[in-house]
């Protein structure tokens, strides 16, 4: 696995990546820590094997479109 997982929020590599492997489902669970929240994200095993080249994109995306306090007021 390669890449660096970026925090949409904070514009900066996430503090902390922890994989977690399923043992019920055989699912990659990967879960990117930064700035105090978790963002958890599930890899099917199939998904793992079909793409090797898998990359890590950013994180956060969503929180940073949900915050609220970002919208600019011109
Ligand atoms: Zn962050």
């Amino acid at each position: 696995m390669n890449g660096v997982l970026r925090c949409a929020v904070c514009d900066k590599p996430v503090d902390m990546i922890e994989t977690v492997n399923d043992p019920m489902t055989w699912n990659r669970i990967f879960r990117a820590y930064c700035h105090g929240e978790v963002e958890e994200a599930t890899i099917s095993d199939l998904t793992i094997v079909d793409s090797l080249g898998i990359q890590f994109d950013t994180a956060f995306r969503r929180a940073k479109l949900e915050r609220p306090n970002e919208k600019s007021t011109t």
